[in-house]
């Protein structure tokens, strides 16, 4: 036992409360197990005491009323895809995988939801709403692997953003689990109540699991289009990329997906898809539009139109289905792509008034130059939401300080442009040192009040969100 096992009251007896909860295999404390559980996709490694692992979401709640009465600190995790640090054990204590509540309880065509459980994996859902003409909207590039849970408790965005809105756009109910390991349900999940009650589910996305447990959702489902339209415009400067945009979302038009990939990106992705991307361009915009066919060609028309105005030095559409898949494989491989430059990535995702956004692509290539470091760039642009991905050699301690300096500069520029500091990867332990920043002490205290209240000992994910000052107790917690 390490000495935080130790501290924390943690120990043999404690391992067998928690499989007498799970089962015996569904808890796990080998070391092997703990270090793979120590990491999300962020650069922050924080080791566990225990990984359980419920296979129901009364079990869930038995684990936390457990964690509650011991006063253990609890960290959920669903794929553990998060960029923040949001999925890590900072305190130690028990972590929560979720992997094994992946049932779709329903889906109901009349009325257009579908009730899941939290480690439902976004895809999984796609896959089965796609044979019975329907999608649930939000698409994070993640979807492969990300849960429903995950993306309720980020508020995850996702390619359609743009036109379909995000993850908090499309959840009506919750069936939640409080810090207690008591079960309540909010909006449509609670009969009778869906019209008139205050949006208490609202509170709880991008909350990050450190208000309540999400053990089941109601989601809304969207009917698939009938046709789409996807082309890319090539363009000699992101700046130039960035105008495009604006003038589009300007224009009226609301496209379904508007995203950005820079040159750093074309590259990364020819050498490990050989699409044919155009390796030299210093900016590629990825299009597409979802309706009817008539009126998709009129907007098709404009948009270019648009982009040649902008300064698109060449545009193309996809002629077919394999086309269209191919452009958005690229995009969804971005991540890892970059892998091929540098072997780690911080990924921000700072959001600006559209009107902003070219400005904004050109002053993170600003940052990068001061600091001497990579930072390739893609956007969910009709959003104004950036992803620098900020690249760096864990080897080179003094390239990753460079790299943490950028990430405050490109923080400080989207604020001063009236953006915000994160539009969907969450605060997690990241961003906590910067919520200041964003946000006046009187807001500050309103959501450490939300906090306190939901979770008076502090154990639902500490440290995340909320800087110290606003935790429960000063962040002490009763671990
Ligand atoms: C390659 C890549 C691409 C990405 N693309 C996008 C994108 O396009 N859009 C986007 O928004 N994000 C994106 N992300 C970020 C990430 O995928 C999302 O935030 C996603 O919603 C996290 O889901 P997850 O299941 O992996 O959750 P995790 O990473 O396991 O957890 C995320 C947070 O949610 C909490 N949590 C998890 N499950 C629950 C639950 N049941 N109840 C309460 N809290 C819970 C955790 O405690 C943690 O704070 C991307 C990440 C990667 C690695």
């Amino acid at each position: 036992m390490n000495d935080q096992r130790e501290n924390g009251g943690f120990n043999q007896r404690s391992l067998k409360a928690l499989t007498d909860i799970v089962g015996r295999g569904y808890c796990r404390s080998h070391p092997i197990d703990l270090e793979l559980y120590s990491y999300d996709s962020s650069p922050f490694i924080h080791y566990p005491w225990a990984v359980v692992i419920p296979g129901t979401v009364d079990e869930m709640a038995e684990v936390v009323s457990l964690c509650r009465r011991h006063g253990w600190p609890l960290t959920c995790r669903g794929a553990g895809t998060n960029l923040s640090g949001g999925a890590v054990a900072h305190r130690g204590g028990v972590l929560m995988s979720t992997t094994r509540l992946n049932r779709i309880v329903d889906i109901d065509l009349l009325e257009e939801t579908a009730l899941v459980e939290c480690g439902v994996v976004n895809l999984d859902l796609q896959n089965a709403l796609a044979p019975v003409g329907y999608m649930f909207p939000p698409d994070p590039a993640s979807q492969k692997a990300s849960t429903l849970g995950g993306n309720v408790a980020e508020n995850a965005g996702g390619i359609k953003g743009v036109k379909y809105g995000i993850t908090k756009h499309h959840v009506l109910g919750l069936e939640l689990i409080l810090d207690d390991g008591s079960m309540v349900k909010t909006g449509k999940l609670k009969r009778g109540l869906e019209f008139n009650e205050p949006d208490l589910t609202g509170i709880f996305l991008a909350s990050e699991g450190t208000l309540a447990l999400v053990g089941r959702a109601l989601l809304k489902i969207t009917p698939l289009p009938t046709s789409y339209r996807t082309m890319s415009a090539i363009f000699d400067s992101l700046f130039k990329s960035g105008q495009a945009v604006s003038a589009i979302i300007a224009d009226g038009i609301i496209p379904t997906a508007l995203e950005i990939i820079d040159r750093t990106l074309i590259a990364a992705l020819e050498d490990y898809l050989h699409l044919g991307f155009p390796v030299g361009a210093e900016a590629m915009l990825l299009i597409e539009l979802d309706g009817l066919g008539p009126e998709l060609n009129a907007q098709l028309a404009r948009i270019k139109d648009i982009c040649f105005k902008a300064g698109a030095v060449g545009i193309e559409e996809a002629e077919n289905e394999e086309d269209r898949e191919k452009l958005w494989l690229a995009r969804r491989s971005g991540n890892g792509a970059l892998g091929r430059v540098k072997p780690a990535t911080i990924v921000q995702d700072v959001t600006v008034p559209i009107v902003h956004l070219p400005k904004m692509l050109s002053l993170v290539l600003d940052i990068a130059e001061r600091h001497r470091i990579v930072i390739a760039q893609m956007a969910h642009a009709g959003d104004g939401n950036l992803h620098p991905h900020i690249l760096f050699d864990p080897s080179d301690g003094q390239e990753y300080v460079r790299c943490l300096k950028a990430s405050a500069d490109i923080f400080a520029a989207a604020l001063k442009v009236g953006g915000t500091i994160t539009g969907e990867h969450g605060i997690g332990l990241e961003k906590v040192a910067f919520m200041s920043d964003e946000f006046t002490e009187a807001e500050l205290d309103f959501m450490a009040s939300i906090k306190a209240s939901l979770d008076p000992t502090g154990i639902l994910n500490p440290d995340k969100v909320l800087p110290k000052k606003w935790q429960p107790h000063g962040g002490k917690g009763p671990f």
